[in-house]
């Protein structure tokens, strides 16, 4: 597919929001990261109503729902917990979230069960997430400890086993009640590990579902490459993994798109962040942040960015009371994140770039992440992660010519 670049014009003189004569004309991002076969999904989880909400309110020029066609920009998707969206059952007509050309995932909802204490049946999940979402994911019991609240370790083995056996509960409600044919719908599966992915993954192989969805604990090179490298093993076609914004794991998803016809991925990082913390991600160096608002600690002049949000917004518009600065600096992250994917998914067709371009910027894990996906191409996963991940695995950081 020809990608639809467009440019956009330098700098604005500083105009402060509050300005009412302010006219901006939406920058059309679609089809900019359109492809077929991988898509990051923003996730807006409990700030949704908020960024909606406020913008009313505040703002009528333009909206700060990147999913609407009055947006500072736009991009086709979006991704909700269900635990929040179920609240509304005509969600995406109520957000005004495209139908056509356009992903909507529906998360399952299993996090905030666990979490907050909160109960949700599988037959309601699965009618709210048919009647809104484009694909969805089964509701999961994460394997967490009720009391701690932490993710079982790899030898807390009993706790780990039971969650799988709740979780097998709800999928096979849901694959009963599943119209197949109209909506797609993936399998979660959890675990670090050979052991307890298998474990999780036998409890629920003779249910079939759309393809297989993973949440690596934690989101780190080493586990989202074993999470990959396990998905291709099983033969998956549809994957979808939570993933994080990280420049150290984003690579790892992005190569490893080529195993599957279907690649989707999520991260609540740049909303998270940006909204709460006013954390605004610094261009060419996603790991570091400027925090604006109370905690600004700084002589800027202006914004260190060129993007749409920052050619509107000023120094001081983010440093001012409410919450919509707190939504600019989401998207203004949003923004600088989808161009790192898209750095990514032009060197990582390139191995010597690609591999050049993490070296030095001493990404080592990653490295040793690309080598092992490699290597279980070669001799499959379970070889592959013995030789490299288990115990006393080798240093493969220095593998590649
Ligand atoms: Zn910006």
């Amino acid at each position: 597919m020809k990608k639809d670049l467009r440019f956009y014009p330098s700098r604005q003189p500083p105009s402060s929001l509050t300005q009412e004569t302010l006219k901006f004309v939406p920058t059309q991002a679609r089809g900019l990261w359109v492809r077929n076969d991988y898509k990051f999904v923003p996730s807006v989880f409990g700030i949704l109503d908020r960024l909606s909400t406020t913008e009313r309110r505040e703002r009528r020029e333009y909206s700060l729902d990147w999913w609407t066609d009055t947006a500072l920009y736009y991009y086709d998707s979006l991704l909700v917990s269900a635990y929040y969206g179920m609240e509304k059952w005509d969600f995406r007509e109520f957000y005004k979230i495209p139908r056509k050309n356009f992903l909507f995932v529906s998360d399952s909802g299993g996090w905030q069960v666990v979490t907050q204490s909160v109960k949700i049946e599988p037959i309601d999940l699965l009618k709210w997430m048919e009647h809104n979402a484009d694909f969805g994911l089964t509701l999961d019991v994460p394997p967490v400890d009720p009391i701690s609240k932490k993710t079982y370790l790899d030898d807390q083995f009993e706790g780990f086993k039971k969650t799988a056996e709740l979780s097998r509960r709800n999928y096979e409600i849901m694959h009963r009640h599943w119209k197949e044919n109209d909506f797609q719908l993936l399998k979660v599966i959890h675990g670090v590990g050979p052991r307890q992915l298998d474990y999780w993954y036998r409890q629920v192989e003779d249910l079939e579902f759309s393809g297989l969805a993973f949440s690596p604990h934690p989101p780190s090179e080493q586990n989202i490459a074993i999470l990959l490298a396990y998905g291709r093993d099983k033969g998956a076609k549809k994957v979808h993994i939570f993933t994080g914004t990280g420049i150290e794991t984003t690579p790892i998803v992005i190569y490893g798109r080529k195993y599957f016809d279907q690649l989707t991925y999520d991260s609540s990082a740049f909303s998270t962040q940006g909204a709460a913390l006013r954390a605004y991600f610094v261009p060419y160096d996603l790991g570091q942040k400027i925090l604006f608002g109370k905690s600004y600690n700084s002589t800027l002049k202006q914004l260190p960015c060129n993007c749409p949000v920052c050619q509107l917004a000023t120094v001081d518009d983010l440093n001012s009371p409410g919450s919509v600065p707190g939504g600019l600096i989401a998207l203004h992250n949003l923004w600088v994140y989808l161009m790192y994917c898209v750095f990514l998914d032009s060197i990582t067709e390139s191995k010597d770039i690609f591999i050049e371009y993490l070296r030095r910027n001493n990404l080592t894990e990653t490295i040793k992440a690309v080598r092992f996906l490699d290597l279980s191409e070669e001799v499959g996963f379970y070889d592959a992660y013995n030789r490299i991940y288990k115990a006393g695995g080798q240093d493969v950081s220095n593998l590649f010519p």
